[in-house]
């Protein structure tokens, strides 16, 4: 890639990389490499050559396995692994290992053991005995964030068993399939370590300070073609402090997107259609504003688990987590097609700290007692049985967990196209305090604009056309004047500890 190079000749020629390095050399954090495929066992054989010139020593297995990094030993450890399984890494990265003293990690796709272009069952059962590690690559290779959390466990337990039945082997090491930030999630982490394995391995550049069992690992792609200097701009640490940086600048500009342009994301809108409605969001403060209160509310409150029902695109939960809000952030969406697009946007943006899924809150198995914060914002009033919806949002906080819930009262003549307010915000709070819930704050707030906003949306859905009128709502809907029908219920409660 001619990027790299242009990248790599910077870096040498202004000392950046060498100056990482030496950083590296003091601190001595654990690189694990991962290749893919392997054209000749020469250049492997090379470049492995190249590493231990930069100081990298081969990291013995075992000393991998019992986390004894350093013992003994000058430099920086190195593990490498090779992902996928395919016939090439038989050929010709065990002979370049071998003649440079080194064992490997060998992740593999369990579905695909015996495939054509594959290493058969026999293959891993022999680099098992070499003193090589089998680790799985999953099943069938999926995209992680694409995946729900069973589909991840089938994946996760599935290829284990099969892959140890093969080896007679313990198989300890995962690595994600694809690998990069976005292409797994927080929860497809948990399910790694919690279908047993030891290690989790990303394919995210990066350095492993200290890493002990348990651990989500870095790993640095390399391809055996590289120059010296490519190798040493990426082993050094200075291609990924640039990659770092780039993903911090998108991380900023994330946060600062306005909000109500969630909707420009919608599949179903296109062209000019999703420009009018990007160009909207810029001016639609109601949208903002409908944020804020919750916003305030998660300043104040340490939350590391926040779930938001009804999520639509999931800008909420990116917001939250960006904004540091929140450490991690689930949305639940019922809405399929608003699941993949949100999905799709976490992958572009690289971040593993959302996970969505496609849930009914009123009937799905959700799991209890996991979420310290709980947020509802417009979402109870199309339930068919609120009372069990709120039931359930309970039962998903833990003890002294928070719910933030809005929503249109049902006293209001009803014009609305899509809705169905069927309780009331004295209803709620009465039925939230027979859950253990304290109510602490009941407001009304206006909500007539914002209703008309959401009904010309919602409305425009259906009849295209409709949306031409919507920047002109938005536009004028500051000189509305707030009325008492279609009023918002602010409610926000603790759940007793
Ligand atoms: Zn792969």
């Amino acid at each position: 890639m001619r990027k790299n190079k242009f990248a790599s000749h910077v870096a040498k020629v202004t000392g950046f990389s060498a100056l990482m390095h030496r950083i590296q050399l003091r601190r001595r954090p654990l690189r694990v490499i991962t290749y893919h495929s392997i054209l000749s066992s020469e250049s492997l054989y090379h470049q492995l050559c190249m590493l231990k010139d930069l100081r990298f020593f081969p990291l013995a297995v075992e000393d991998f396995l019992t986390t004894q990094w350093h013992r003994n030993q000058e430099g920086i450890p190195l593990l490498v692994t090779f992902d996928d399984g395919t016939e090439d890494h038989l050929r010709h990265g065990v002979p370049a290992l071998e003649k440079a003293g080194m064992k490997g990690i060998f992740f593999i796709i369990a579905d695909r053991v015996g495939r054509k272009g594959y290493m058969q069952a026999h293959h891993l059962r022999e680099l098992a005995a070499a003193g090589h590690l089998v680790g799985s690559h999953s099943f069938t290779h999926p995209r992680f964030s694409a995946i729900n959390r069973d589909e991840m466990k089938k994946e996760l337990v599935d290829s284990r068993k099969l892959l140890e039945d093969m080896t007679g082997k313990p198989v300890e090491t995962f690595a994600f399939p694809y690998g990069r930030l976005g292409d797994f999630n927080f929860a497809a982490v948990e399910e790694v370590f919690s279908a047993g394995y030891k290690f989790c391995f990303s394919a995210v550049r990066g350095w492993n300070q200290n890493p002990g069992a348990g651990s989500f690992l870095f790993r640095d792609s390399l391809q055996p073609e590289w120059s010296k200097n490519e190798t040493a701009f990426f082993m050094s640490g200075a291609a990924q402090f640039v990659y770092h940086g780039m993903v911090k600048v998108r991380d900023l500009s994330m946060s600062v997107m306005p909000l109500g342009f969630e909707y420009a994301f919608y599949p179903r809108w296109r062209g000019v259609a999703r420009l009018l409605i990007a160009l909207t969001g810029l001016v639609d403060l109601p949208a903002r504003v409908r944020f804020q209160r919750a916003l305030k509310e998660l300043k104040k409150n340490r939350v590391e688990v926040l779930v938001d029902i009804g999520t639509g695109l999931g800008l909420f939960p990116f917001y939250v987590v960006r904004r540091r809000f929140a450490k991690k952030a689930m949305g639940i969406e019922i809405n399929p097609e608003a699941v993949v697009q949100a999905r799709e946007v976490a992958r572009r943006l690289e971040n593993i700290r959302v996970h969505f899924e496609e849930k009914d809150i009123e009937k799905d198995a959700l799991g209890y007692g996991f979420a310290d914060c709980v947020v509802c914002l417009e979402t109870l009033q199309y339930m068919q049985d609120p009372f069990e919806a709120l039931n359930r949002m309970v039962a998903l906080l833990t003890d002294g967990g928070l719910l933030l819930l809005r929503f249109h009262e049902k006293d209001v003549r009803d014009r609305d196209l899509f809705r169905r307010n069927t309780v009331s915000g004295e209803e709620v709070a009465e039925h939230l305090k027979t859950q253990g819930m304290t109510i602490y704050t009941f407001q009304r707030g206006p909500g007539r604009v914002m209703r008309s906003l959401f009904q010309m949306f919602d409305a425009s859905l259906k009849f295209r056309p409709l949306l031409l009128l919507y920047p002109l709502m938005v536009a004028f809907s500051r000189f509305l004047p707030y009325g008492n029908a279609g009023e918002y219920v602010f409610i926000k409660a603790r759940k007793k500890s």
